[in-house]
């Protein structure tokens, strides 16, 4: 499970985060690049690799996208605080 205590500090504001890879429960990001590569306007790659959500989605159309990112997430470091 995703950890909304410890978010990646470059989410912007939403339902939608991702999980600090310093998660010490170890639900955070590995950087497997599936999320920004499926979804790149909404997921994006910090300097160092690691996923955060870069823009919250708005229509089913988006929202759907953003939920199959956090459904395909190998290390379920997607959250959704709804
Ligand atoms: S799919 Fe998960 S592990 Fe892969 S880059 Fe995105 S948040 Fe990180």
């Amino acid at each position: 499970m995703a950890n909304n205590q410890k978010k990646h500090s470059a989410n912007i504001p939403g339902p939608y985060y991702v999980t600090s890879p310093d998660d010490p429960g170890g639900q955070g990001c590995i950087a497997c690049t599936i999320c920004f590569n499926a979804a790149p306007g909404f997921y994006s790659e910090d300097a160092e690799g690691y996923a955060y959500v870069s823009q919250q989605p708005a229509s089913e159309a988006e929202i759907a996208l953003c939920q199959g990112q956090l459904e395909a997430c190998p290390a379920s470091a997607i959250g959704n605080d709804g």
